[in-house]
């Protein structure tokens, strides 16, 4: 089944043979839809001539512009409405094409919606246009993807924002090194996206936000070249580089950064412990997240979230708990962090399908987990997951508030459904606890359902104490419960500063600002 203009890659008949079974446990019979061809809309505009060299308005490249990847996006893709594709699309191989780029946009008064892999789960790519423009251009970054240089003696390199992960990871390779930030995007998605939503990888603690391994950036705006310098660290103000962090494409162009890069490790150490509690396995975690062991993965899922990624059958929450380093070997901190857990009530389990250890089970799960949301859609699952980061203090609350609100909400538009949580990520004073939820979806009333499920999930955050996104960025879908967040001077300073360095607006219109 064709999911080029819709899906996440070539993983669909695995994915449906691996899931179907499993999704009729749940759901009962399932049927598969096929998807439609794509509908694009004839351009509004035509491409401007000083862009034609590097710029395309075929329908398809359109079309492979228009969303992100969202469930919702996928949705849409799947029933071939490409209602927003952009007018067209421009590739600047250079820092030069793309001044020009930026300038043409304001001059002929089109938007100009920066586009790294387009993985945005929250909107944040979707060609939207401004009061004034006429048009859109989607500004793909992906044929800048060079590591410039790398420096072995601080060990950083600068590398050129289209760059996806493993294009990056390659060049680095050779010499040693890694970036080792590893989203579960991580094929399709860049550098300079990454850093425009404050991307997290996969990593539990310590550097594990794209914000950390910044050292320096190079972004270019409708007013100049921002350009910070290389520092591993400064008091000197406020932070330029945490400026552009999150900036979602609205105030410039990312085009290259210096990060912090590391030797490949080569000593890796690994464990899984069961709980029958699930309240004492989050106390096991939050114990080892304030214990200075820092582990590489300290992932808890609770029962469901363990099953469905047939990670345990018996109804244990499991901690998955692994350490690397590419200087020692790391025997002593498993066994310590294995003690905290057992202290805590938990029981270490090497095997626990007896195929393989739970945590080469759940990594591989991790992996496949994007074209198993493409099953889903086939099959008429509505299936999604939002996340959050709260303090522990709070996470109790939280947990209960959530589970409880997103239930509610399945229940009343898909009748029944499915709620799991695990933690991503853990911080001294706090877990990122991600959600999944999976109902029946009523074809053809998808968006609606989701958007129900969503707004009372969304809601249920903001009130437990919980920031409404830890590592999704804001888009256009976090909008509303971003705007509850932040504080109301920093809103209007960070208008101010949109003013100032796009001042026509052409830069993602209605995103993080109207
Ligand atoms: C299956 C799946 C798994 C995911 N897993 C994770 C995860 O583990 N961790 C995580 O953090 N996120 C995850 N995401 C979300 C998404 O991958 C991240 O937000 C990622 O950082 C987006 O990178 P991208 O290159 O695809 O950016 P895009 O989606 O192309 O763009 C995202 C935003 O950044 C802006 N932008 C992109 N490039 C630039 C640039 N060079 N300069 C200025 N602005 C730019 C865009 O305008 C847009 O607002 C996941 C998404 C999916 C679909």
């Amino acid at each position: 089944m064709e999911t080029g203009h819709w899906g996440w890659g070539d993983g669909l008949t695995d994915a449906l043979g691996g899931v179907r079974a499993r999704a009729e446990s749940f759901f009962g019979k399932l049927s598969e839809e096929r998807p439609r061809s794509p509908r694009v809309p004839a351009p509004r505009v035509e491409i401007p001539r000083t862009l034609r060299a590097f710029s395309t308005a075929e329908a398809h490249d359109r079309a492979m512009h228009t969303w992100g990847k969202s469930y919702v996006d996928r949705v849409r893709g799947f029933r071939g409405d490409f209602s927003a594709a952009p007018d067209f699309v421009v590739r600047p191989r250079t820092e030069a094409e793309l001044e020009t780029v930026l300038e043409v946009c304001e001059r002929n008064r089109l938007a100009a919606i920066p586009f790294g892999g387009g993985t945005s789960v929250v909107g944040g790519v979707e060609p939207r246009l401004g009061k004034n423009h006429q048009g859109s251009a989607t500004v793909d970054l992906r044929a800048m993807c060079r590591v410039l240089e790398v420096d072995d003696i601080s060990c950083a390199a600068c590398i050129e924002a289209g760059a996806v992960g493993p294009v990056l990871e390659r060049q680095l390779a050779p010499q040693g090194f890694t970036l080792r930030h590893f989203p579960q995007s991580f094929e399709f998605s860049t550098l300079g996206g990454w850093i425009a939503t404050r991307a997290g990888g996969h990593f539990a603690t310590l550097y594990t936000h794209i914000d950390e391994m910044v050292e320096s950036i190079r972004m270019l705006t409708p007013r100049g070249v921002w350009q910070t310098k290389r520092f591993p660290s400064s008091g000197a103000g406020p932070n330029p580089d945490r400026l552009v962090c999150g900036s979602e494409g609205t105030l410039g162009v990312i085009t290259q950064a210096w990060v912090r890069i590391h030797r490949a490790p080569v000593y890796r150490a690994s464990a899984s412990i069961h709980f029958r509690d699930f309240a004492a396995a989050a106390g096991a975690s939050r114990e080892i997240s304030q214990s200075g062991l820092f582990p590489a993965n300290c992932r808890l899922l609770d029962a469901q979230e363990a099953l469905l990624n047939q990670v345990s059958t018996d109804g244990a929450s499991v901690l998955l708990l692994a350490f690397e380093s590419a200087d020692h070997p790391l025997d002593a901190w498993l066994e310590r962090g294995v003690a905290v857990a057992e202290a805590a009530g938990g029981r270490r389990e090497a095997a626990t399908t007896g195929k393989a250890e739970a945590a080469e089970s759940w990594r591989s799960s991790f992996l496949k987990g994007p074209y198993l949301q493409d099953a889903m859609i086939v099959l008429g699952v509505l299936a999604d997951s939002f996340e959050t980061a709260c303090t522990w203090a709070a996470f109790p609350g939280l947990y209960a508030e959530v589970m409880e609100a997103t239930r509610a909400a399945l229940d009343r538009v898909c009748g029944c459904g499915l709620v799991t949580c695990r933690f991503t990520h853990v911080y001294p004073d706090g877990p990122a606890p991600y959600f999944t939820f999976l109902g029946k979806a009523k074809r053809g009333g998808e968006v609606e359902q989701w958007a129900e499920v969503k707004q009372a999930a969304s809601d249920a955050l903001v009130r437990a104490g919980g920031t409404i996104t830890h590592h999704h960025a804001v888009g256009r879908t976090h909008r509303p419960w971003f705007d509850q967040e932040r504080p109301e001077p920093f809103a209007r300073a960070l208008r101010a500063m949109k003013r100032e360095l796009d001042p026509a607006g052409i830069l993602n219109p209605g995103v993080l600002f109207d």
